[in-house]
């Protein structure tokens, strides 16, 4: 197959896209890939399932040549994401360690320097070690970013790559975009945002100067539980040029149908997002206010201690909640019992999850780097679905009132 690699940009500047840029986010997500089937109309875009696609003459590919460099359902998706978060480019991959591989091999020199979150997706701090042992990378250093005096202290050491995740994975703290990014290029790094807690419905992070964007596309963006996804959306369109080839060239682009499911998915994205948020911000006021919790993180609080940077940063706080019991005991009475929660990994869905951080999302941090997260045995996240907001809050009362009679 040939060498080239199709990215899509931004539909705003492709003639070839029919969402005008001046339609509110919701309205583009809607619309993203409507009206674009020139064979038969079709209002939804269809889903191409073939691998290969005829060449003019053997020298000459046509816009698509081979399913892994280049899928027209899975480039919808990808500018339609791109689209959301004002990026010129979007590449899908696979999952979302798919997208965040591929933005460290492009983005991270050999032997390159890695300034990494203190707490971050379990997922994540694993393949930073990994590479990090394995010789990959050079220097790998972690910093809670929501201390931007040691942030920017951290960054002025000269690293070659940021890595915000904010809010943070499962602690929501929240690291300054806009001063971080700044200072980070100052002294010549790239910023990488994990934006996969907010959705871009809730944050951008390059309107706030970060470089690219990564997603689990497995959370929000897809919002059903049946898709594995992940998308890499870069500000520059050359930059993301060499982040889709990177895509293709480790064999990690996502699947037709995977990304049929996730533009779908995205079409409903502001409501669900809409919907979980209120209903985080229901859970976290009777976190907030029961004796059995120690402690509720969740930047929609006034008192959490970035609340007025999310207020600054973000369009709303999210779905996810996280609050802490008095020990694992407590935790379990929680969860045993609960009726519109599943206790199960990921977030992000139409229905409610319950997690517990130090055994099940963060179980591949070692204890130390658990601690050092803040990350406790009687911890739990709470992603907040669709549902009616009066059954959830009454679920999380009873939880909380069996937690209680446990200690
Ligand atoms: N980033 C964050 C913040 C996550 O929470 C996750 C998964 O939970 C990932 C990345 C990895 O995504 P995936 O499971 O789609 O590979």
């Amino acid at each position: 197959m040939s060498e080239q690699v199709h990215t899509m940009t931004n539909p705003s500047t492709d003639p070839s896209c029919p969402t005008p840029a001046d339609l509110h986010p919701s309205t583009r997500a809607v619309r993203a890939g409507l009206s674009s089937d020139p064979a038969f109309g079709a209002v939804v875009a269809p889903l191409h399932l073939s691998v290969s696609y005829e060449f003019d003459d053997p020298g000459r590919p046509g816009r698509y040549d081979y399913g892994r460099s280049g899928n027209p359902t899975r480039d919808l998706f990808g500018q339609a994401v791109a689209d959301l978060e004002g990026g010129a480019t979007g590449t899908v991959t696979a999952s979302g360690m798919g997208a965040i591989t591929t933005a460290v091999m492009a983005l991270l020199p050999a032997n390159g320097s890695l300034l990494a979150p203190s707490d971050c997706y379990g997922g994540t701090w694993r393949l930073f070690e990994a590479l990090r042992r394995t010789g990959r990378i050079g220097r790998l250093n972690y910093v809670d970013f929501s201390d931007t005096a040691a942030a920017l202290a951290a960054i002025a050491a000269g690293p070659d790559l940021v890595w915000l995740e904010t809010p943070s994975n499962p602690l929501l703290r929240i690291a300054d975009l806009a001063r971080l990014s700044d200072a980070a290029h100052t002294s010549g790094a790239l910023v990488v945002a994990d934006n996969t807690f907010a959705s871009p419905i809730v944050q951008r992070p390059l309107a706030h100067g970060a470089d690219v964007v990564v997603h689990s596309a497995t959370k929000y963006l897809n919002g059903h539980s049946d898709v594995i996804a992940g998308v890499v959306v870069s500000a520059d369109a050359e930059r993301g040029a060499e982040l889709a080839w990177w895509a293709n060239t480790l064999g990690v682009p996502a699947g037709a149908f995977d990304s049929y499911l996730a533009l779908r998915g995205l079409r409903t994205l502001h409501l669900r997002v809409a919907a979980a948020q209120r209903n985080a911000a229901a859970v976290a006021e009777l976190l907030n206010r029961h004796p059995a919790v120690r402690a509720v993180h969740y930047p929609g609080l006034p008192q959490h201690p970035q609340h007025e940077l999310a207020t600054r940063q973000m369009d709303g706080f999210g779905g996810i909640v996280t609050f802490e019991l008095a020990d694992s005991a407590a935790a379990h009475a929680f969860t045993d019992g609960l009726r519109c929660f599943c206790l199960a990994e990921s977030l992000g869905g139409v229905e409610s999850l319950v997690s517990v951080p130090a055994t099940m999302t963060h179980a591949s941090m070692s204890a130390q780097a658990q601690q050092a997260a803040g990350i406790t045995a009687g911890m739990l996240r709470l992603s907040l679905g669709v549902e009616d907001t009066s059954d959830l809050v009454a679920d999380v009362a009873a939880g909380l009132d069996r937690a209680l009679a446990a200690n």
